[in-house]
């Protein structure tokens, strides 16, 4: 019973396939009725049927139509319409669909490819496919399957895919925008950073410069009121000689007192505006130095303090290129600094030589500088409060001086210190040695005394008739004849008339013909006729331009005696080298 029910099933099962297999063909032989066409026409994807044993395509309208083509316009044979598909796409066509699904019964296969239309152009589709019937004698089978237009699916894809790329592209502006925007943020915070120390030095510099403008006042009345007051002390008549010479004392010291500030503000405007300019010129090393020490050793009004020289380089073998000027102008700042602040002990000054520089010290044993205060020094019209009266006296620009004139040489400054032990400044300066034994119109000068310059005649070149009176004064008693041009003009004039001439201090500013013009002109005619320019103080180019004209040497007004004495003394005492 059991077997015959599993039997009955079986057979039920069996019909049951033959049934739909029966079925099956039957839709497909009424494929090609119009009828059913006509039903089909109206399902949106194409039918399609291949026998396969006789290369028969059978169509429906939908079919056609996706293609572009009339019904009944497309040939009904394969081989037709498969040249219709894009070269690239034939593959996958030929290798998954004629291949693969003829050896495997009923496989369902689906392929996407591009499709020529009748337009001309491509269209994507789907072909969905599988074996319909199979042979198992001939082998010969029948497929048949579904064409899809994926048309709006591929423009749908292509849309999706392309905003898909712009989202992508989108997001990686915004990712680089983001990185800038982060960028700019680390920038501006930087820039608020530095905007921030701008204003706090601002407001620091504008406190630095009304204390200084305060200190400047009074730094330039005490010597003013020194001057003003005791030249109007000395008209009394009834002053003692010694009381004259006290009052002429101050009002000379309290002059220099002037001066030096009116340097500094002229100096530090003049770094400022980047008007200096250094101006190298063989120099004897020690006799700079020792020049310095004499001054300096002078000015020391204590015991307690003892002044000490060092040097490295024989007296023979000095000769270097360097500033002088400013070298001594530096020497010059530090070592009054050094002076100032030590009571007791000792100030050393020298330098040593390391490689190609020349490292220059100032060292005291005075009060010292705190570690704070050490870098604040370099800075303009800084002063550090110092307890002990009168150590303020100053503009807190010298140092600031010296660092920007050590750096225009090409060297640096530091500073060892300690509180109340002593203080050490060093600066260094590219070493330039000079081994040859030419003597330079510009080489220091030794110190002289004892001068006698009878037989000798100078020209005085000035407009200025107070300034020719001092200048007059101050030649008169080393027994030279003295004599006096106005102007430019005047001068050459009397060069030309007389031959006795030896030597002309020539003014820069002169009307008619200037200093230059005529210095110039003189040089013509007379190559070895020492020629000392006049120049103001403040025009470092001036100095130049009249070496350029022709002169041998300047000097600065106002004029210092013993420069003077010792620059003509010079120019008498050696045989010139004719100037080009
Ligand atoms: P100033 O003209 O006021 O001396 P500087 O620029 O030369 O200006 O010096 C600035 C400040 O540095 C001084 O006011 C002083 O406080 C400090 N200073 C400079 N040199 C020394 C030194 N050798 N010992 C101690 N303090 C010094």
């Amino acid at each position: 019973m059991g077997n015959m029910g599993t039997n009955d099933n079986k057979q039920t099962k069996n019909l049951k396939l033959a049934d739909a297999k029966l079925c099956e063909k039957a839709v497909f032989t009424l494929l090609r009725s119009e009828q059913l066409n006509s039903v089909l026409s109206m399902v949106s994807d194409g039918l399609w049927e291949w026998d396969v044993a006789n290369g028969f395509f059978f169509i429906n309208l939908r079919f056609s139509e996706i293609l572009g083509y009339k019904y009944g316009e497309m040939p009904e044979n394969k081989n037709t319409w498969t040249h219709l598909i894009h070269f690239e796409d034939y593959p996958i066509f030929s290798s998954y669909f004629e291949q693969e699904i003829l050896n495997e019964d009923q496989k369902e296969v689906q392929i996407e490819f591009r499709i020529k239309c009748q337009t001309g152009i491509w269209k994507w589709v789907r072909l969905k496919g599988r074996v319909l019937e199979k042979n198992n004698y001939t082998g010969i089978h029948k497929m048949g399957g579904i064409l899809i237009d994926l048309s709006y699916q591929k423009i749908i894809e292509d849309t999706l895919r392309e905003n898909e790329r712009r989202l992508m592209q989108q997001n990686e502006e915004l990712l680089t925008v983001n990185e800038d925007l982060a960028e700019a943020n680390i920038q501006m915070q930087e820039i608020n950073r530095q905007l921030i120390l701008a204003k706090e030095k601002a407001i620091e510099s504008d406190k630095l410069k009304s204390a200084f403008l305060a200190n400047m006042s009074h730094e330039i009345r005490t010597p003013l009121n020194g001057i003003v007051g005791f030249a109007n002390m000395l008209k009394e008549p009834s002053l003692s000689r010694d009381a004259i010479d006290q009052y002429i004392q101050i009002i000379n010291t309290s002059s220099f007192q002037l001066l030096a500030i009116i340097e500094d503000i002229i100096d530090i405007s003049k770094i400022e505006a980047g008007e200096i300019k250094i101006n190298t010129v063989r120099l004897h090393l020690n006799n700079l130095l020792d020049e310095l020490y004499s001054v300096h050793e002078l000015s020391i009004n204590t015991s307690a303090v003892k002044l000490t020289l060092q040097t490295q380089f024989t007296s023979a073998d000095d000769e270097i290129l360097a500033d002088g000027v400013r070298l001594r102008q530096v020497l010059t700042n530090l070592i009054t600094n050094a002076i100032k602040f030590t009571t007791e002990g000792e100030i050393k000054f020298g330098y040593t030589v390391d490689k190609d520089f020349l490292v220059f010290y100032v060292s005291d044993s005075g009060i010292g500088i705190a570690k704070e205060n050490q870098q604040l020094i370099f800075e303009r019209f800084r002063q550090i409060n110092n307890q002990e009266k009168g150590k303020n006296a100053g503009t807190g620009l010298g140092l600031s001086i010296c660092k920007a004139l050590v750096e225009l040489m090409g060297g640096k400054i530091w500073i060892e210190s300690e509180l109340q032990k002593g203080t050490t400044f060093y600066f260094t300066l590219p070493l330039t040695r000079v081994s040859t034994n030419k003597v330079e119109m510009k080489e220091e000068l030794p110190l002289s005394e004892n001068i006698d310059w009878t037989g000798k005649t100078i020209l005085i070149a000035e407009d200025e008739e107070l300034n020719f009176i001092y200048l007059n004064e101050l030649l008169n008693s080393y027994n030279c004849q003295i004599i006096w041009a106005e102007n430019g003009n005047e001068t050459v004039k009397k060069c030309e008339e007389n031959s006795k001439i030896d030597l002309i201090l020539m003014d820069l500013k002169m009307p008619i013909l200037n200093g230059y013009e005529a210095a110039r002109q003189i040089r013509k005619t007379h190559p070895n006729l020492p020629i000392i320019a006049q120049t103001a103080y403040a025009m470092t180019d001036d100095r130049q331009k009249a070496l350029e004209a022709g002169c041998n040497n300047y000097i600065t007004k106002p004029i210092d005696k013993t420069t003077l004495l010792e620059m003509i003394n010079f120019f008498f005492s050696k045989e010139l080298i004719p100037k080009a």
